[in-house]
């Protein structure tokens, strides 16, 4: 496995509409594997394919839901955090509740916003093997999922967010 380079804006990669993936093979598993590690190492909690260059329907997240709880507890056992790769993904249902919340992206450096997202989302996508599946997720997940699936058409959170700005030392928000 290998760090990949995160690229910023305005690289045009990040505005471009990415290209469904096709082939299952053995460039596309090292590519996955370098996103995971690269995504870790950033920290954060998702990264899409267009962030590395690669104009391809991919991202992979990994969370944990009860993160911010953890850190109020220290007692509490460590959360476990759930990995996802998401390939050509598709958005099958919303909920018609929606939330705001604060979002990062390591692709925009030193700049937070406010975004208002479906609390919830049911999603259609292929495993790292080609394989269907179908995930629902709410809250934080949710707000992750959206965020990597607008990289994949080239929008960015700064295209809906009711108010970006450069955050402070108070602003503890996950990147993606
Ligand atoms: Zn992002």
């Amino acid at each position: 496995m290998a760090l990949r380079q995160i690229v910023y804006l305005p690289e045009p990669v990040l505005r471009k509409k990415a290209k469904p993936v096709t082939k299952f093979d053995k460039e596309l598993q090292t590519l996955i594997d370098d996103m995971i590690e690269t995504m870790r190492e950033a920290p954060g909690v998702g990264l899409a394919a267009p962030q590395v260059n690669i104009p391809l329907q991919l991202a992979v997240i990994e969370y944990a839901e009860d993160e911010e709880e953890e850190e109020e507890n220290e007692d509490a056992p460590p959360a476990k955090k759930k990995l996802y790769v998401v390939i050509n993904p598709e958005i099958t249902k919303v909920s018609e509740e929606k939330v705001m919340g604060i979002e990062g992206c390591l692709s925009i450096p030193g700049l937070v916003g406010e975004v208002e997202r479906h609390e919830a989302i049911q999603v259609k996508a292929l495993n790292r093997h080609g394989q269907l599946f179908k995930v629902k997720v709410d809250g934080w997940m949710a707000r992750i999922f959206q965020h990597e699936i607008d990289h994949l058409h080239g929008k960015l959170f700064t295209d809906k967010a009711v108010s970006v700005w450069k955050p402070t030392d108070d602003d503890e928000t996950p990147l993606d």
